[in-house]
């Protein structure tokens, strides 16, 4: 049988083989990072190796504080409570079209008294920094906009509307979990005070990320208890979790350009491939954007049931965020952008890594051709489509 074919890189990106074989030969060798003795103190300099690989990636300074959480939710939730714990101000301003691990805080911020405004995207998807500026007020702490949206891939302006908050003496955090390794971000040019990241979408492990703050900004911990990452989180290191973010970071930056440019290669055969082969309408693709990432609606057929049959063939693509696709609603997103709610229960999401093979990718096209031409011809016939995919 082939291997599985991850077209679903957005969820998850895959243990890039590289950090695979770094972190086998330092696997169970630490121990605890707190520890004065020999075993703790080569792990605490490991860690801090790994902190200054994801501020080079980002290109921080080392002025700028990356704390390690267990993940780009809890670094959302670190933001957000951590912000509004110890200001007088009660107005945030976030979009619709945030992760759940925006906008359930957000939730439950409003639940404490704070008032919350979420912006509606244009017809493109984007959030548009004129938008933002309208909803601010004297009571305005806080703006979180996320830097890529996760199911169309739609860049925001978020360097513009960090200077705009600047202006305002208003903080500005941004949800970067879909950009990292995807453009190149310049975290100490930019005026972005607080920015959310994840491990595994770059090719670390699950369950490790970061929230980096600007030099000078300074937020509640959430989690209270030990020393750890200067007072800021608590609890004992995920010390294999943070390695392996550590290596992704530095493998990803001295290739960035090439896998910019392969994503950008990958992104384009798919999408003419899509437009000779499938009978669905590609969404929200205006530039700028991820190009890894493609939102695909074919009218008629639901992405629930797709993503199933996708599934048995070995091709593995999502509709809607994963976090939210246990779930039969509609992407809140999606809806958000503008769709109906059948439109947005027909849309899938295509997002690719740079990894992905040219023969992967013809692959791919025709599973997903010959199975949307399945699920058709129960409806009228379609022609055969021929695909020559290399050996
Ligand atoms: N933010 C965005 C935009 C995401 O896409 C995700 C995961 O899908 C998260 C946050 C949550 O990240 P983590 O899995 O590290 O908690």
């Amino acid at each position: 049988m082939n291997e599985l074919i991850n077209f679903d890189a957005n969820a998850s990106y895959g243990l890039l083989d590289e950090v695979r074989d770094e972190l086998f030969e330092i696997l169970g060798k630490y121990l605890n990072p707190s520890s004065v003795h020999q075993g703790g103190q080569k792990a605490k300099n490991l860690i801090e190796d790994a902190r200054d690989e994801v501020r080079l990636l980002i290109g921080a300074s080392p002025r700028e504080r990356v704390i390690f959480t267990s993940g780009a939710t809890e670094s959302n939730n670190m933001a957000l409570f951590g912000v509004f714990e110890n200001t007088s101000k009660r107005h945030l301003v976030t979009s619709m079209i945030e992760h759940p691990a925006i906008l359930e805080p957000s939730r439950k911020l409003e639940e404490s008294g704070v008032r919350v405004s979420y912006v509606h995207p244009d017809q493109e998807g984007r959030i548009c920094s004129s938008s933002i500026k309208s909803f601010f007020s004297e009571q305005t702490k806080l703006v979180s906009i996320m830097f890529a949206n996760n199911e169309t891939g739609i860049l925001n302006p978020v360097h513009q509307i960090a200077k705009d908050c600047k202006q305002e003496n208003i903080l500005f955090h941004t949800d970067a979990v879909q950009a990292l390794g995807k453009v190149e971000i310049k975290f100490s040019e930019s005026s972005i005070d607080m920015m959310s990241l994840s491990a595994h979408k770059i090719g670390g492990l699950a369950g490790v990320g970061a929230l980096v703050l600007r030099e000078g900004v300074y937020i509640s911990p959430l989690i209270h208890g030990g020393p750890q990452e200067t007072f800021q989180r608590a609890g004992t290191e995920n010390v294999i979790g943070i390695l392996s973010f550590g290596i992704a970071a530095r493998k990803i930056r001295e290739k960035l350009n090439y896998r910019i440019q392969r994503m950008n290669a990958l992104g384009e055969a798919l999408r003419e491939k899509i437009a000779l082969h499938i009978p669905g309408i590609i969404q929200f693709d205006s530039q700028p954007k991820l190009t890894n990432t493609i939102s695909l609606r074919i009218p008629g057929v639901r992405a629930d049931d797709l993503i199933v049959a996708l599934d048995l063939q070995g091709l593995l693509v999502s509709a809607g965020s994963a976090c939210a696709s246990g779930k039969p609603s509609p992407s809140h997103a999606l809806t958000a952008c503008g769709l109906t709610e059948s439109e947005a229960k027909e849309t899938l999401r295509i997002s690719l890594r740079a990894e992905t093979k040219y023969e992967e990718l013809l692959r791919g096209v025709k599973i997903l051709a010959d199975t949307v031409s399945s699920f058709n011809t129960m409806k009228k016939p379609l022609p055969v489509l021929e695909i020559e995919v290399p050996a």
